[in-house]
């Protein structure tokens, strides 16, 4: 695995690569591997291409500074999870470099703005947006993945797509789970005080709960079954028609998503935001 830090060796890398006649698969991280990391990383395998791994925590995406300053940081254990992957690029822009000249003041469709954790985390969507036009322009990738777990984020990529960059495919990747089924992130790795199995109990119970009620009463109103919980603070739960959210993103070609309904969930355990996501008729089939 090679390891790239700057601008100008990525560039020169990336001429490489295409002078060569060799595709590029492009995996965007924020460092703290899991396995929910590696299954994209995995999955790219299946795509004849080069690929290459960024680790970069995007400052432009965090509205609260303690969670920017608490970000783990693991990038030696990364680079041997990397490396044992066999990936082929790990690109870890240096900072300054890769915030110059960037411009997050985009006016994005309203849904970046006033649904789910981008009504929540004000400017969340333009920081991600910003970074990731930047790799796309930088990277030249074929295919690029991203996890259903981050759902309002893939919307996000399919509009970049739609609008910027339309020879790009996206693979959307399944959210990768534990045993209690609580999706990986890398901030369960900062739970503490109440075990991670009850964290995960909790999520599913909140989860549960909400779609039973939602199934039986056709109610959306899901904050009387929530606020009484003391052990997660959540800050919301809200199920939608998939199709229909994509529009509200301003996705003009929703013809390839399917219309299912999906839950989604953003809580916080000991002051950690966790958020799921899950579409109904699979929650059925458990
Ligand atoms: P992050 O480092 O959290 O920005 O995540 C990098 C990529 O991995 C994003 O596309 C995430 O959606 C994806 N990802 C994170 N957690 C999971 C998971 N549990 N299952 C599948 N993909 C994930």
């Amino acid at each position: 695995m090679i390891i790239v830090k700057s601008l100008s060796e990525i560039r020169n890398k990336i001429i490489e690569i295409k002078s060569n006649h060799k595709k590029i698969s492009l995996i965007p991280t924020m460092g703290n591997i899991h396995d929910g990391h590696l299954s994209l990383i995995r999955d790219a395998q299946n795509y004849d291409s080069i690929r290459i791994v960024t680790i970069f925590v995007n400052p432009l995406q965090f509205d609260n500074l303690n969670d920017l300053k608490n970000y783990p940081n693991t990038l030696e254990d990364d680079i041997s999870f990397l490396q044992k992957e066999k990936v082929d690029y790990l690109y870890i822009p240096i900072r300054d470099e890769i915030l110059s000249d960037i411009d997050n003041s985009k006016q994005l469709p309203w849904g970046f703005n006033n649904m789910l954790c981008g009504k929540m985390r004000t400017n969340h969507f333009n920081g991600v947006f910003a970074i990731v036009k930047k790799f796309f322009e930088i990277i030249e990738p074929t295919y690029v993945f991203f996890g259903e777990k981050d759902y309002q984020q893939t919307i996000l990529i399919k509009y970049i797509i739609e609008n910027y960059f339309d020879k790009i495919k996206m693979i959307v990747c399944p959210t990768i789970r534990n045993s209690y089924q609580l999706a990986l992130s890398s901030r369960n790795s900062r739970i503490s005080k109440i075990s991670l199995s009850e964290t995960s109990a909790i999520i599913q119970a909140l989860k549960k709960t909400c779609i039973d009620y939602y199934l039986t009463t056709g109610l959306k109103d899901f904050k009387k079954l929530y606020l009484l919980n003391d052990v997660c603070r959540t800050q919301y739960v809200e199920i939608h028609d998939e199709r229909l959210l994509h529009q509200k993103h301003g996705i003009k070609k929703i013809s390839d998503i399917t219309n299912n309904r999906r839950i989604f969930i953003a809580t916080y355990i000991e002051n950690i935001r966790l958020i799921d996501n899950q579409s109904l008729e699979e929650y059925d089939n458990l």
